[in-house]
């Protein structure tokens, strides 16, 4: 069984033999709420986007994983931000109970951006504090409910998940200064969101095909794995960011050629993540 919420998010279920994995893109969404009432440039705001980000995790479903995408955009609100991770001058008004503002925020990068990217701000005006209750009631709070239903569901029946957080990363290839040059980043927060044996497993399938992988440099993992990562009872949960540049052109948002291959390698990994779960699952054994 499968599932939308319009607007907010689709579920895609497994549609093989069931394993313990769970994918969410919680970045790659592009419908625009009509009271998002933006006043930046459209193109910039959507370099907020990880665009086709659930397109690449396409094949997990019909490889017997859950694959979980939000409809909305992350610049409208993060659903990989604390509820508490709010700028107090972003809204008019009192809000209604404490925050606990992180140097995301302080960036403008918070649960509701300030700005699109730096130097641009998202919006003209303040927004009400109603407005942004009415945006985690109704985008936040699904999202995670969907996110922790399916993870829970699957750790109750196989007493274990493995959890992978699907973002994309803007190319600092032709960065002069401060540049990376580096194709996935894997974020475990330091080694506190899952068992190292799976970071290192997913970093040596991606090198096997050729890919740079750094792990927990410029992107550790924020709030998704934060509240997922439970190695210790067995779930566990990777945030994974690829270069957008392998796969689409960041100033038109098309798909470039390289789509198809970085899909095919994507596919690749989560056939190989098959394989992991199953023999863990059988106690070391390949299946
Ligand atoms: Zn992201």
């Amino acid at each position: 069984m499968s599932f939308e919420i319009p607007g907010v998010l689709w579920r895609r279920d497994p549609q093989a033999a069931e394993l313990p994995l769970v994918f969410d893109s919680p970045h790659s969404g592009t419908s625009y709420p009509e009271d998002f009432q933006f006043s930046c440039p459209f193109d910039v705001l959507r370099t907020a986007e990880d665009t086709y980000v659930d397109e690449l995790y396409a094949a997990a479903p019909e490889l017997g994983a859950t694959l979980i995408g939000a409809m909305f955009p992350r610049s409208y609100l993060d659903p990989n931000r604390a509820v508490d991770d709010l700028d107090s001058a972003l809204v008019d008004g009192t809000w209604p109970s404490p925050l606990a503002p992180s140097h995301k925020t302080r960036s403008g990068l918070g649960l509701v951006r300030r700005v699109a990217k730096s130097g641009v701000p998202i919006y003209d005006r303040k927004l009400g504090v109603d407005e942004v209750l009415a945006r985690l009631e109704r985008y936040h709070t699904p999202y995670h409910r969907v996110l922790d239903e399916a993870c829970e569901r699957a750790h109750r029946k196989f007493g274990v998940v493995w959890h992978l957080n699907c973002h994309s990363m803007p190319s600092q290839r032709s960065a002069k200064k401060g540049g990376h040059c580096v194709d996935f980043v894997l974020g475990d927060r330091d080694g506190t969101t899952c068992a190292p044996e799976f970071t290192a497993f997913v970093a040596q399938v991606l090198r096997e095909r050729g890919y740079t992988v750094w792990i927990n440099e410029i992107y550790k993992g924020v709030e998704i794995v934060k509240r997922q990562g439970r190695p210790a009872m067995q779930r566990h949960s990777l945030q994974i960011e690829v270069d957008r540049s392998l796969y689409m052109d960041q100033k038109t948002f098309e798909k470039s050629p390289g789509f198809d291959r970085l899909q095919a390698d994507i596919t690749g990994l989560i056939e190989a993540l098959k394989s992991f779960a199953g023999a863990q699952l059988n106690g070391g054994r390949e299946p």
